[in-house]
C-alpha cells in the first residue's frame, strides 16, 4: 500500500490545506478506512473557519463512510473490503458516564476530527469497535449521514420519544433537522411542522413527510403553530437551528407540559425575554438538551438509523446540495464562511 495520501489538513483556524501526509499507522484492535464519502457537519465551519481543532495540524471530518482497506490483527470483527460507517466519539470506558454506556457524556473522550485525525483524507484509522456495517441497501453517501440521523434521534430519545398522534414542530431544516422531522414521521407523529426560512429547504421538507411548512420570513411562526394545533401548541418541539429568534419561538409555541428539545447550538448569548422564560414554569415545560448520540451495546443509535436508512423511512439523499471533490475543500469552507452559498449536506470524496 502506498504511504503518502491526499488529506485536508487544519493548521490553525481558517487555515485548511489540503496536502500530502503519511498513511495513518494503525494499531492491533484499529482498521484503516478508505474514506468514500465524508460530510460537512454543522459544527466543522466553526471549528475550520473560528474555533479551530484541539490540536494542530489536525485532519477534520467526523461524518464520513467507507471500505476498509486495512486490519489490525486483532481486529478481526471486520474484514478488508467491508462496507462501513463509524460513531467518532472514543470513549475512556473508565468515566461514571462511559460505564453506563452513555459515551456521548463521556468526560475524557477522544474525537475523530477535531481532537484526532478524522475523515476529510483518503484514508482514516479508526478502532474497530467504533465501525457500524452498512446493510447493502444503504450506500457511501448515506452512510455518511448515519451521525446526523443519530443526532436527530437521539435528540428525540432524550425526551422519551414521540407518540403516535402527537404534534411536532422542528424549527430549523439543515440536515438534522430535516432527519428530525423524518424520525417524527416514522414514529407516527400526528403532524409534523417543520419552520424554516430558505423555501427550498421547506420544499424537500414537504418531499419528505412534513404535513405544514412554515416560512420564518413570511408567516408569524407562533400564530401560525397555534392555528395548526388548535390554539393549544405543539407536544414536541425540536429546536435545531441555534438562532435567537428559534430559541424563543420553541418556548412560545409548546403546549403545556410539552417536550422541548434543544440540539442547535447557539454561537452567542441567549437572553430570553421575561414572557418566553416564564413558559416554562406557566406551562410546566419539560426541556431537554441533546449532545451527540448513543452508540452502546444496551442503546445502539447508530444500528437503529442503518436500519432506517435501508427501510427507506429515514432518507438521507434529498438533504445533499452539493458534491465536491477534497482538493476543493478550503475554497468550499471559505465561501460558506463568507455566505456566498446556500447549502445543506455537502459531501466531499477523496
Ligand atoms: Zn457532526
Ligand atoms: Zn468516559
Amino acid at each position: 500500500m502506498e504511504e503518502k495520501m491526499m488529506a485536508a489538513v487544519l493548521h490553525a483556524p481558517g487555515d485548511l490545506r489540503c496536502e500530502e501526509v503519511e498513511v495513518p499507522k494503525i494499531g492491533p484492535n484499529d482498521v484503516l478506512l478508505k474514506v468514500k464519502a465524508a460530510g460537512n457537519c454543522g459544527s466543522d465551519l466553526q471549528r475550520i473557519m473560528v474555533e479551530g481543532t484541539h490540536v494542530f495540524p489536525c485532519i477534520p471530518g467526523h461524518e464520513f463512510s467507507g471500505e476498509i482497506a486495512k486490519i489490525g490483527e486483532k481486529a478481526t470483527s471486520f474484514k478488508v473490503g467491508d462496507r462501513v460507517t463509524a460513531y467518532p466519539l472514543i470513549p475512556c470506558m473508565r468515566c461514571e458516564w462511559c460505564l453506563q454506556g452513555q459515551y456521548n457524556l463521556c468526560e475524557d473522550y477522544d474525537y475523530l476530527g477535531s481532537r484526532s485525525h478524522g475523515a476529510f483524507a483518503e484514508y482514516v484509522k479508526i478502532p474497530v469497535v467504533n465501525l457500524v456495517r452498512l446493510p447493502k441497501e444503504v450506500d457511501f453517501d448515506e452512510g455518511a449521514m448515519t451521525d446526523p440521523a443519530c443526532v436527530a434521534l437521539h435528540g428525540i430519545k432524550r425526551a422519551g420519544g414521540i407518540r403516535p398522534g402527537q404534534s411536532v414542530v422542528i424549527l430549523g431544516t439543515g440536515p438534522i433537522g430535516m432527519l428530525a422531522c423524518q424520525w417524527a414521521v416514522a414514529m407516527g407523529a400526528g403532524k409534523v411542522v417543520a419552520v424554516d426560512i430558505i423555501e427550498d429547504k421547506l420544499k424537500i421538507a414537504r418531499e419528505l413527510g412534513v404535513d405544514v411548512c412554515i416560512n420564518a420570513e413570511k408567516e408569524d411562526v407562533v400564530e401560525k403553530v397555534m392555528e395548526e394545533t388548535k390554539g393549544k401548541g405543539a407536544d414536541v418541539v425540536m429546536e435545531t437551528a441555534g438562532s435567537t429568534a428559534t430559541q424563543r419561538q420553541s418556548l412560545l409555541i409548546a403546549r403545556k407540559r410539552a417536550k422541548v428539545i434543544l440540539i442547535g447550538r447557539s454561537y452567542s448569548d441567549v437572553l430570553l425575554p421575561d414572557e418566553v422564560f416564564t413558559r416554562i414554569f406557566r406551562r410546566e415545560l419539560e426541556v431537554y438538551g441533546a449532545v451527540n448520540s448513543n452508540f452502546s451495546p444496551l442503546d445502539n443509535e447508530w444500528k437503529i438509523s442503518v436500519q432506517f436508512m435501508a427501510a427507506r423511512a429515514i432518507k438521507a439523499k434529498p438533504l445533499i446540495s452539493h458534491r465536491v471533490k477534497l482538493e476543493d475543500i478550503a475554497e468550499t469552507f471559505k465561501k460558506m464562511y463568507e455566505g456566498k452559498m446556500i447549502y445543506n449536506k455537502i459531501i466531499f470524496s477523496p
